[in-house]
């Protein structure tokens, strides 16, 4: 242990890790962006309303017991910098700490608290094995290890292959939404409040078509997270 904390500090001094957004130097407990760059992420504060723009825009779609996003998505900002580089340039590191914020800054919302088990929106897994993990799973995985809940990643698979062009395209048919989503695992959400994670919301469509498959699990109720909103 001794050595391997001496081998980090070692390479901090030849590698010093730097802020992700505005390069300065970061010192422990800095991890990724500086605490001035993590201070001016835009928070949306949904988890102080129940009834927040994400929450209503599940209205009449599906009944659920909280929704919410933790960050506001701007193009050209620093969460669409974030969310690109956990993305497409191989940062799970980057997802997952950033769930792990997210959820020490919730940790007492019901939103958080609530929840019996958390479950990510999945990949493909032709995706998943092109980019090396799912990103949904890396923000999921850090909030679990905050609130100590099970991470459960083998209950609800995706079956079809979409680009992230069309993956937020509006399912018109429930026999579309069928297609795409699939339950292998009732059993594990059976009477269990589940908490959805996914790293963006746009319209709700890929949510939506998550949870119209995952309530063949009887007895389960549903809240959906998502790191930032479109
Ligand atoms: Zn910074």
């Amino acid at each position: 242990m001794k050595w391997q904390v001496l081998g980090r500090d070692v390479l901090d001094f030849i590698f010093p890790p730097l802020c992700f957004n505005c390069g300065q130097r970061l010192y422990a407990p800095e991890r990724d962006l500086c605490l001035s760059c993590w201070s001016e992420l835009p928070r949306t504060d949904f988890e102080k309303f129940r009834e927040n723009p994400v929450y209503r825009s599940f209205v009449g779609r599906f009944p659920l017991e909280y929704a919410a996003s933790w960050l506001h998505f701007q193009k050209g900002g620093l969460v669409q910098d974030l969310m690109h580089a956990f993305k497409y340039r191989n940062r799970p590191d980057l997802a997952r700490q950033l769930g792990k914020t997210l959820a020490q800054e919730w940790r007492e919302a019901p939103i958080l608290s609530a929840p019996d088990l958390i479950v990510p929106v999945p990949l493909h897994p032709r995706k998943r094995r092109k980019r090396g993990y799912n990103q949904a799973e890396a923000i999921a995985r850090g909030i679990a290890e905050v609130l100590n809940k099970p991470l459960v990643l083998d209950a609800l698979e995706r079956k079809v292959y979409k680009n992230s062009q069309t993956r937020e395209q509006r399912f018109n048919r429930w026999e579309q939404v069928k297609a795409v989503f699939a339950l292998s695992r009732p059993e594990a959400l059976q009477d269990q409040h589940v908490l959805l994670v996914d790293d963006v919301i746009t319209t709700g469509a890929t949510l939506e078509a998550c949870l119209q498959v995952m309530q063949e699990a009887k007895g389960s109720r549903f809240s959906v997270l998502s790191l930032a909103r479109a």
